[in-house]
């Protein structure tokens, strides 16, 4: 069998990332710098979790729109935290048809500006509310330090902007974001998270509370997965977005942002792959099973593709995604690393003594031996057999979660122990920036996760000693 060159994840985990987006042909970088290009594999993971997300935000009562990519500076100004946070990132237009443009224009970092300015025409009464809208596009942050799919100066991703009359309204909704990201990370793509809300240090620029989902890779440094913004009244006052109430009084709305990035591939390698390469929940997967024909001869070669063909058929036929891969012009070894290396979930083998046994070989991209199983059998077992690997990737990701999870209770265990093991690290915190700065740079780690609803620690600050009001998460994080 062809061997996949790749460095160990033990021994070296940011070259093997990098080898393994490369190897599997998920991305490469562009000709700008922070430019990627998502190559056919890498795209096709993004589409799978496109249609995942796109029939919960449907099936949640929401549309989807499409707003320009460039608006005006000045509009961008109206929101002062928001423009503050977003300034070193951002890139300006200030050309256009060979002439200095009279007004610069941004290139959308986020799309709250140029949606809540529009939402001003939108809203007039509480009976336009709420606008649940969500817009699929590519932003642009300038990044100086990029690594493809985890940070890219420019990405792709959702971003959902809705419009509501109460503040209740809004935080139900924000919070019911947040659950629709848990369920697509967990279910769809077999990662564990955690999900909580951010320190006020860490919010979405202008929101009055960020939620999170957090992942803990395979290195042990912590992701944030997705964030879904209860963005209060700021944008509606920036933008002078008012209504009239059932009371006839005027009133500014409510919103919320929410958005779920093409980060999550990398997210999706760093959670399930191996020194072999991806593992793909089979959920996800563009191809769920590969059927590798072998044959040395013109008379096997008929034999094998006849048997092979009707396998993939019965396997599609029941809703199974298969690819038989009958390419001539490499021999099955290299087709079993390249299957490997791309994560497909299920390789099944077919030779001329297989097709006299009426039998097929069957490898789980999870582990375990080969095994021969009759082809009846293998073929009404596979949904089980998928399902069962599907599980298994996030039985393994969660058991490696909890093994570097720790409670922790005072400072010096938890320096010494962020330096040496990682993982995220629970313990009560006194909710002052100081301590947050402090351990950060002690530790280079920050509160990824705070629970949704405050819980009172019962213990004392990590850092300083004061009486703590949280239950912080702690981790060195992408
Ligand atoms: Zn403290």
């Amino acid at each position: 069998m062809a061997k996949n060159r790749l460095p160990k994840q033990s021994e070296d985990f940011p070259a093997w990332y990098v080898e393994v987006v490369k190897q599997a042909g998920m991305a490469e970088h562009g000709l700008v710098k922070g430019m990627q290009i998502i190559k056919p594999h890498g795209y096709a993971i993004w589409e799978g979790m496109q249609r995942a997300l796109d029939e919960r935000f449907k099936a949640t009562g929401h549309e989807n729109l499409y707003f320009p990519l460039l608006f005006p500076e000045s509009l961008f100004a109206a929101e002062k935290d928001h423009v503050e946070g977003f300034a070193p990132e951002v890139a300006v237009v200030t050309h256009g048809g060979g002439e200095k443009l009279e007004e610069p224009l941004v290139i959308r970092p986020t799309s709250e500006a140029v949606i809540w300015s529009t939402y001003a025409t939108w809203i007039q009464s509480y009976r336009d509310l709420p606008l649940l809208y969500n817009q699929w596009c590519n932003v642009l942050r300038w990044e100086k330090r990029t690594r493809l799919f985890l940070r890219t100066s420019e990405f792709l991703w959702q971003e959902g902007h809705t419009a509501h009359a109460t503040s209740e309204e809004a935080m139900e909704e924000a919070l019911r974001m947040l659950e629709v990201y848990r369920e697509v990370a967990e279910d769809v793509l077999a990662i564990p998270v955690l999900p909580g809300r951010k320190s006020p240090s860490e919010r979405f620029p202008g929101a009055e509370e960020t939620f999170t989902i957090e992942g803990l890779m395979r290195d042990n440094k912590a992701l944030q997965c997705g964030t879904s913004h209860f963005l209060g009244q700021n944008f509606a006052k920036a933008y002078d977005v008012q209504f009239l109430n059932q009371q006839g009084a005027l009133e500014y709305a409510w919103a919320t942002s929410w958005g779920f990035s093409t980060r999550m591939i990398g997210a999706l390698i760093m959670t399930h792959g191996d020194d072999q390469g991806l593992r793909l929940p089979p959920a996800l997967a563009p191809v769920q099973v590969a059927i590798v024909p072998i044959y040395r001869s013109e008379e096997e070669h008929a034999l094998v593709i006849e048997m092979s063909s009707k396998i993939r058929d019965a396997l599609a036929g029941n809703g199974i995604k298969v690819r038989l891969d009958d390419r001539d012009q490499h021999r099955p070894g290299f087709k079993f690393g390249e299957w490997e290396l791309k994560g497909v979930p299920v390789r099944m083998e077919i030779g001329p003594r297989d097709v006299e046994a009426d039998q097929v070989v069957v490898a789980r991209r999870t582990g375990g031996d080969k095994e021969s199983l009759p082809v009846a059998g293998a073929i009404a077992g596979m949904a089980a057999m998928l399902d069962g690997i599907q599980s298994d990737l996030y039985d393994e990701a969660t058991a490696l979660r909890n093994a570097n999870t720790h409670e922790v209770t005072d400072y010096a265990s938890f320096v010494e122990g962020i330096a040496s093991e990682s993982g995220y690290w629970a313990g009560a915190w006194c909710g002052r920036v100081e301590c947050e700065q402090k351990a950060a740079t002690d530790t280079k780690a920050t509160i990824r996760v705070l629970p949704v609803e405050r819980e009172d620690p019962g213990a004392a600050c990590l850092v300083c000693g004061r009486p703590g009001v949280e239950r912080a998460t702690w981790a060195r994080a992408y």
